[in-house]
């Protein structure tokens, strides 16, 4: 792996922490398999997640999308090119040290909530800080129950909450540790458009009022519309970026994003 870009990312980071991206991509490529059957998941990712800002990413199924965050996020590792959260090189980082990042500064909501189904609301809540052997902050755990609105629900196990509510405790877990970065996987895929509203107002309000940072897949130009900016994806490349979007604007982007290949291929 070639680390070149690596060194130059690494000298453009600030010396201010607050002009430093909470995460960044520097040329990521990532590519499964080998020979014919090879794809390349990612082919040249370079983006910045800052302070306090809500993204969501959008693109075609098998765009890359879900490969971007697991990248990102210390779940998988690029082919080339380097990951930074904060000013730690994923790249050149070792198990122990990964698995205190992922820890300790990131947050994950998937779209199957994945609560472990023998514990209670609040169990699940403190799961990750139990297992790290941290106590939690009272006073933000509370804030965060009470935000996601689970005060009345702690004592209940997954099977009794709908679905709507397992995701508001995936997305109490995720920010109970006060992660630098929290990363959503489609969280509102499974869910009704009212339960999804819940979820995404959620997320919206710990960016807003909390100042989490927040990166959020999404094919829903409704749940686009509650980010500070979208990302287009399309064959594991960035090609358009939208900042302040409404659903309006996401949907009439992606007409003209679908558009462009079935013009090409049926244009003659
Ligand atoms: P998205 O989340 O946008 O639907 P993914 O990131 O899941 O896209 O996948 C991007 C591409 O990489 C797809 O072609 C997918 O089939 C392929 N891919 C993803 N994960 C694997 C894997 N573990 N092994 C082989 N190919 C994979
Ligand atoms: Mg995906």
């Amino acid at each position: 792996m070639s680390h070149a870009a690596t060194e130059s990312a690494a000298t453009a980071v600030q010396d201010d922490p607050s002009l430093v991206p909470v995460a960044r991509a520097v040329d990521l490529h990532k590519v499964y398999g080998a020979g014919d059957t090879s794809v390349a998941a990612l082919d040249g990712v370079s983006v910045d997640f800052w302070p306090g800002q809500f993204t969501a990413i959008m693109g075609p199924s098998g765009s890359g999308k879900s490969t971007l965050m697991h990248c990102l996020a210390a779940l998988d590792s690029p082919t080339a090119g380097a990951v930074f959260v904060g000013d730690a090189d994923l790249t050149r980082l070792g198990d122990k040290e990964l698995t205190r990042i992922r820890r300790d500064r990131i947050g994950f909501v998937f779209q199957a909530f994945n609560l472990v189904p023998t514990l209670t609301a609040l169990e699940n809540i403190t799961l990750p800080m139990d297992i790290a052997g941290r106590t939690p902050n009272q006073a933000w755990l509370d804030t965060v129950i009470d935000t996601v609105g689970l005060r009345n629900r702690l004592e209940h196990k997954p099977s009794q909450l709908s679905g709507g509510q397992q995701q508001r405790v995936a997305c109490a877990r995720a920010l109970a540790g006060r992660p630098d970065i929290v990363f959503a996987d489609e969280p509102t895929g499974n869910l009704d458009s009212v339960a999804g509203a819940e979820v995404l107002g959620f997320l919206r309000r710990s960016v807003s009022e909390f100042g989490q940072t927040v990166v959020m897949v999404t094919h829903d130009p409704n749940a686009a519309g509650y980010a500070d900016r979208v990302l287009f994806l399309a064959d594991g490349r960035i090609v358009d970026e939208m900042a302040e979007p409404t659903a309006d604007r996401v949907l009439d982007k992606m007409k003209h994003l679908d558009a462009r290949p079935a013009a090409a291929e049926h244009g003659g």
